[in-house]
């Protein structure tokens, strides 16, 4: 394709939202353009990545089994009701009413749109496994759009979705689903690493992210120093405490606090450390009130909590419920007395291995000093849980070995769901002996335009772009220096004709433009190879050639340079840089 005719918009300027290298370069690349929060269009290059990326991910969805079908963006918010996740998924679910009074859901992913043709089409398990996915944009109202195109309102994603009769069944899919993943982005040529997740609001048994490490990520990834573990925040488990500590006798000491809320607020106050504190949350699990005491020093972590009270949707009490269950204001909770007044209480083990701690005393403005697990409140009871529902730190540890945190970007979820979806929506077949089960499934996901922005996150330097050439919009730009030489333009024409018809990608920049300003932009787009001609080199026969990635570019004769560049770039894709 011609520069010429192409609207490639680099830029010098940096978006002032942009806090990243890849939202900048994107932007400045000229691959984006946003339109409003959380929404952009892709000019042509950036489309030719996705487009790349998608047929990536197509090639490896048809040799895993999977079969290509387009479910509607527009959905009916009765489906989503039915399955109780358009409370799960709250606000950042976009709906709408229609001219007929009707609800409607924008598609963030397909649960329930695919289940729901599962229910109308599979009849048998003779019908079984299948294995349906789509290539398709995806809405969400997020609470904070943000990184470009990493976190956007409206993305697309491939999302994939495996029905079964059996467990075993499914296992074989789910790994047949995590290979295909790993060939995806190997063969998209960016790094990722494999963690343990937790399967969040899509509900169900298991659960692995693949995650890009790199700084600016989102999620954190926690691992042993021998990588035998890694889970996501969410999901990483710690040990309990070595051993129960000692219990001081001290009796209960009620002590005044007035207008001291806050942990940090209690800690100045009474001269205490966090880690001495029991904190006291207070939640509401199914419309259920449950408490959760956790350390001071410590976050909670809902996944787990979600876990614990299985599958419940969670969310914080409001001031209301707070203030008639403790009978005090916010910030002076406490566990003494609690346990009869909700369903259940969730004792995180480091706050029942505490000695003693500081709570709120369940009344305005007071807090209790000395308070002792299992003597002040009970940590065996029918309605008391004592589990992990904490998040990792530093110094935690798991089966003995020290965990260590870094920062990813995911790209890619796969989940074994169970028949959660099914059940509610009555996806139910008979199986061999005639019984009407409810199907068990999977399903998979992918974010095309992370994928792009990821690449770019791990590949850049002060120049622009560094992409790998399978998604690159571009494998190979020719320059052609000076537009109004006759020669040099009828040689780049040359080059760039030779290299379409061996089927290379190729942009000529045959702008009326500087050299530094050819240069600099291709930098900036980062086409893996660039190819310059220009008097100074014709005149010694030869054109230059530079990888992106090449400190100074390499003198070839032109007669050979068609070649050569063929050989780099069948380099390049072998990933033999
Ligand atoms: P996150 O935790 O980052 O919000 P998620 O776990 O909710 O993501 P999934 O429901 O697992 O996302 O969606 C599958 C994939 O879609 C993700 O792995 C990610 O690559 C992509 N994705 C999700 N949300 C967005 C978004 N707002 N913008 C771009 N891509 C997204
Ligand atoms: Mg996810």
């Amino acid at each position: 394709m011609r520069y010429s005719k192409l609207l490639i918009p680099t830029t010098r300027e940096v978006p002032s939202d942009a806090e990243i290298p890849s939202h900048r370069l994107l932007v400045r690349a000229g691959y984006i353009r946003k339109v409003a929060s959380g929404t952009y269009t892709y000019l042509v290059l950036g489309l030719r990545s996705l487009r790349k990326i998608m047929q990536i991910v197509r090639e490896e969805m048809d040799a895993a089994g999977a079969q290509e079908i387009l479910m509607p963006v527009v959905q009916p918010l009765e489906l989503w009701d039915r399955t109780g996740r358009s409370a799960d998924y709250g606000e950042t679910l976009a709906t709408f009413t229609d001219r007929h009074g009707r609800g409607n859901a924008l598609s963030p992913t397909a649960e329930e749109v695919c289940t729901f043709l599962a229910s109308q089409e599979l009849k048998s398990y003779k019908q079984l496994p299948v294995n349906f996915y789509q290539i398709g944009t995806k809405v969400r109202d997020e609470f904070r759009p943000r990184f470009g195109v990493l976190r956007s309102r409206e993305f697309i994603m491939k999302d994939a979705y495996s029905f079964h009769t059996t467990p075993e069944c499914l296992d074989v899919t789910y790994r047949a689903m995590y290979d295909a993943y790993c060939r995806v982005f190997e063969r998209c040529g960016i790094p990722y690493v494999i963690v343990e997740a937790e399967s969040g609001e899509m509900g169900g048994s298991g659960s692995h992210q693949f995650t890009v490490p790199c700084e600016n990520g989102e999620d954190v990834i926690v691992h042993t120093a021998d990588g035998e573990y890694a889970a996501n925040l969410e999901k990483a488990e710690v040990d309990p405490p070595l051993e129960p500590f000692d219990r001081g006798a001290a009796e209960v000491e009620e002590v005044h606090t007035p207008e001291v809320g806050s942990i940090e607020a209690v800690c100045g106050f009474l001269g205490t450390q966090p880690v001495e504190m029991i904190k006291t949350l207070v939640y509401k699990a199914d419309e259920k009130i449950v408490i959760c005491l956790i350390r001071g020093d410590h976050e909670l972590n809902v996944e787990k909590l979600t876990q614990a009270a299985g599958g419940a949707h969670i969310e914080p009490a409001d001031e209301a419920t707070v203030r008639e269950v403790t009978g005090a204001g916010i910030g002076f909770a406490g566990p003494i007395g609690m346990v009869d007044k909700v369903a259940t209480m969730y004792v995180d083990p480091w706050v029942e291995g505490m000695c003693c701690g500081v709570s709120g005393a369940n009344k305005t403005d007071y807090h209790v000093k000395n308070v002792v697990p299992g003597r002040d409140f009970p940590t065996e009871a029918d309605n008391v849980t004592v589990i992990d529902i904490r998040n990792a730190v530093e110094g935690d540890t798991r089966g003995g070995k020290e965990l260590l945190f870094h920062r990813g970007i995911e790209v890619g979820q796969v989940f074994k769901l169970g028949a959660k979806y099914s059940k509610k929506l009555d996806a139910y077949v008979d199986d061999e002996s005639g019984a009407s089960v409810p199907c068990i499934m999977g399903c998979y996901g992918i974010g095309i335009n992370r994928i792009l922005a990821s690449a770019i996150e791990v590949g850049n330097d002060k120049d622009g772009c560094i992409l790998p050439i399978a998604i690159a919009p571009f494998e190979v730009e020719v320059v052609a220096l000076n537009t109004d030489s006759e020669s040099v333009f009828s040689k780049a024409e040359q080059i760039y004709n030779d290299l379409q018809a061996a089927g290379v990608d190729v942009l000529i920049d045959d702008r009326q433009a500087r050299p530094g300003v050819k240069f600099k932009d291709a930098d900036l787009i980062g086409v893996p190879l660039r190819v310059v001609v220009g008097e100074r080199g014709l005149a010694e026969g030869n054109v230059e050639i530079k990888r992106r990635t090449d400190d100074k570019p390499a003198g070839v004769p032109l007669d050979q340079a068609v070649e050569r560049i063929l050989e780099i770039v069948r380099e390049l894709k072998a990933g033999d840089k």
